[in-house]
């Protein structure tokens, strides 16, 4: 955290001066990032929220079931 002065370092990038309170590692470590410096960037609440839906999201959508169906129950196939 020191590293970048407390600060958000997304915020940063856009010129917004913002203290950060989330040390966010770029690779999550649920994916196989390293827990090292270089891994790791100081965000905001905000950021960090947008980057973890960003990094899990498409994750959490999983479009088929057991079923090998959609599980949207507005897909034509499910409908079928
Ligand atoms: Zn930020």
């Amino acid at each position: 955290m020191e590293r970048t002065h407390w600060l958000c370092e997304l915020c940063l990038a856009q010129g917004v001066t913002r203290a950060a309170t989330v040390v966010d590692h770029e690779q999550p470590l649920a994916l196989g990032g390293l827990d090292v410096d270089e891994n790791t960037r100081n965000v905001c609440d905000e950021h960090n929220r947008k980057v973890t839906a960003e990094q899990f999201g498409h994750r959490e959508r999983l479009a088929f079931g057991a079923d090998g169906l959609p599980l949207d129950p507005l897909d034509p196939w499910r409908a079928a």
